[in-house]
């Protein structure tokens, strides 16, 4: 399983699908793809393998220049089309590898506040809660600060928003997550291997890490939410 994020200058789509091939050793059973088309998150899910999905594209192709991706190892709802990441609103996108443990308790909350759950996933509490925030008129940073902060269990998460082209938050709590610094480009991956076509200039969040990136770098907050400094490092590709 596996997440891939691009904040890029072009369309994404092909690069998205290939980074996921190669996280493909870490095995999966679904996978999926969500670009920003103008102010809107439109997605391409599938079973199985990659070359599903990439079917799906060739079809209907996403011609977003920001987007994520991922693949799944099921643990909370069936492996189908439906229940594979990104899950979305019309305002946020989300990608989800490991366990929400607390999702059941999130979810109650969240369907008596009118919340209308889709999947079978864990992840949608996530999905909702973010989602709950925007609506609220809250920004993309505040409501993944405070949803972040009603999380447990261990994840790995990337979002992107509806309302703005410049952003993609990740965060780490648990499963690595790396982020690559291009030129004028951002990317998001599980491991510097998924990114070994796009740089090799790297940075890994540690453990509570979340970070905001922009097509011009990133900022990253410890579980504090204080601002801190990580490490960027030059990674062969070939590795
Ligand atoms: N728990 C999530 C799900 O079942 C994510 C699984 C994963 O790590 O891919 O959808």
């Amino acid at each position: 399983c596996g997440i891939v994020g691009i904040l890029g200058r072009g369309p994404v789509a092909e690069q998205l699908v290939d980074s996921l091939r190669r996280l493909e050793y870490r095995g999966y059973d679904s996978a999926g793809i969500a670009t920003l088309e103008g102010a809107r998150l439109a997605r391409r899910r599938a079973e199985g393998k990659l070359r599903n999905l990439a079917g799906r594209l060739q079809a209907e192709p996403l011609i977003g220049q920001v987007g994520i991706g991922h693949t799944r190892w099921a643990t909370h709802g069936r492996p189908t089309e439906n229940n594979a990441h990104p899950h979305a609103t019309e305002r946020v996108a989300v990608v989800h590898n490991g366990i929400i443990e607390n999702f059941r308790e999130l979810r109650e909350k969240l369907q008596k506040n009118g919340a209308v759950f889709e999947t079978e996933t864990d992840t949608e509490a996530v999905l909702h809660l973010v989602d709950g925030y925007l609506a609220a008129g809250i920004n993309p940073v505040e409501a993944v600060r405070a949803t972040l902060s009603q999380l447990r269990g261990a994840f790995a998460l990337g979002f992107i928003f509806a309302a703005d082209e410049d952003i993609l938050i990740c965060a780490r709590n648990g499963p690595p997550l790396a982020i690559g610094y291009g030129d004028g480009e951002m990317y998001l991956g599980s491991d510097a291997i998924a990114l070994g076509p796009l740089t090799d200039t790297i940075s890994y969040l540690e453990d509570g890490d979340w970070a905001v990136l922009t097509h011009d770098g990133a900022t990253v907050y410890d579980h504090h939410n204080a601002v801190v400094q990580r490490e960027v490092v030059k990674q062969s590709a070939s590795a």
